[in-house]
């Protein structure tokens, strides 16, 4: 067993970036990652075109994301973002999303609600004071529902869309040449990380040091830990540990997308459309279109166990009216998403409060909003916490 000074479980943006900064202050960190390609950050290559699964697109507002990619000089990475234009669907059509607003209603509640606060609201509260009920119910539910994956209504509107400053150096919105996954590989150059796949089970104690296992392997020790997993695996890694943490963690639901990747041979039905799709009371949330060597391809994300992949295939063909057997999945994987919601900030409070001073560090998309940017900076505060220790 390897002693190391300072172990992290989960090989996302969020470890990396906690990676990423503690390296900065001159420490040699060890990340675990249980599965190649894991986490929510995942490229997918066609024909030379990279394909996001997970997160697609960044912002010049990402200041944390900006400042690692221009610490390694990886700037010149950049590249235009994915096209997104979007068209509903819903009860066997196609729509023009502006053709659910009310428009009477938007400017009745614009001037009554404009100066609601988001802060302690969740998503459904604050869009209908700003926008009206009715278009929330008939329209935003939808496209929240598509951008953050989940049920949006009980959402924290605060996480939501954070104000935060253009670095007008950058493009408004971007990808990287070779997706989003770059990102984690640009990070992984960094000499004092190093990464190793190893499912970890479970932490226990042996004096001062944190020991980790992988099943019945003791595979590292270190003096400090950082869970930068989801909340039901650092749940169970801090069971035995800190039940007081564990149960606390416990309280944060994950969902699960499915996305499946679909291709079709018969290109002339197939390729009649040329926006991406929000789902409207569908078992999907959105269908982002790629177009790669003047082919298309839809990737579908999926709700959590709804219907099983013959029944996914079935929707799609009569979404695009083309038959079953003229549908293929060109790849599929599963996403873990936490479904916070406006109760759980004092939860992310009373975590922080639990381990402040200790030798444990709590990172990830539960912690302080779902973005890319929200996971770096909380990241980046929590390797500053461990500076000061
Ligand atoms: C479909 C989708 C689209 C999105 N689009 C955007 C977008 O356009 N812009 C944006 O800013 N954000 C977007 N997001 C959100 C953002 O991508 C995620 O919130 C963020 O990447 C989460 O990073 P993370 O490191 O906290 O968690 P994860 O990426 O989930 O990483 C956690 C890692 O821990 C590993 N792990 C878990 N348990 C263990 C264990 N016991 N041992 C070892 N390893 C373990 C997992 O395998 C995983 O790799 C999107 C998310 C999804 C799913």
């Amino acid at each position: 067993m390897i002693i190391h000074e300072i172990t992290v479980i989960g090989g996302g943006i969020s470890g990396l970036t906690f990676a990423h900064y503690t390296a900065l202050k001159g420490h040699q960190v060890k990340v675990f990652e249980k599965e190649k390609g894991g986490g929510s950050i995942h490229s997918y290559c066609l024909n030379k075109r990279h394909i996001d699964f997970g997160a697609h697109t960044l912002t010049n507002r990402y200041a944390v994301v900006l400042e690692i990619l221009e610490y390694y000089k990886a700037t010149d990475q950049i590249d235009k973002p994915l096209p997104l234009k979007f068209e509903g669907y819903g009860n066997n059509r196609f729509f023009n999303l502006l053709s659910r607003i009310y428009w009477m209603e938007v400017l009745r509640s614009i001037l009554i609600g404009y100066k609601t606060k988001k802060m302690g609201l969740s998503v459904s509260t604050y869009y209908s004071r700003i926008f009206g009920k009715k278009n929330y119910h008939h329209f935003f539910h939808y496209v929240f529902q598509a951008i953050l994956c989940q049920d949006p209504d009980h959402y924290p509107a605060e996480q939501l869309f954070r104000k935060r400053e253009r670095n007008r150096k950058y493009p408004n919105t971007f990808s990287l040449k070779k997706g989003l996954a770059q990102l984690l590989s640009i990070i992984q150059t960094n000499p004092s990380i190093s990464l190793e796949y190893k499912n970890i089970t479970r932490v226990t104690r042996d004096g001062d040091l944190y020991v980790l296992w992988s099943n019945a392997e003791k595979v590292a020790a270190s003096k400090f830990i950082c869970l930068a997993c989801d909340p039901k695996n650092a749940a169970l890694l801090l069971g035995e540990l800190q039940p007081s943490m564990a149960g606390l963690l416990q309280h944060f639901p994950v969902v699960q997308i499915q996305s499946l990747l679909i291709g079709s041979s018969n290109s002339l039905l197939f390729s009649k459309r040329n926006k991406s799709l929000i789902g409207f009371d569908m078992p999907f949330y959105s269908a982002i279109l790629y177009v790669t060597e003047g082919a298309k391809f839809w990737l579908f994300h999926f709700k959590e166990n709804t219907i099983s992949v013959a029944e996914k295939i079935r929707l799609i063909s009569g979404v695009f009216s083309v038959r079953e057997d003229e549908i293929y999945v060109v790849a599929a994987r599963q996403a873990l998403l936490p479904a916070v919601s406006a109760d759980h900030l004092e939860l992310q409070h009373k975590i922080d409060f639990e381990i402040a001073g200790s030798s444990i560090f709590v990172v990830g998309n539960y912690l302080n909003g779902l973005s890319v940017e929200d996971c770096c900076s909380r990241a980046k505060k929590e390797a500053e916490r461990l500076s000061s220790y």
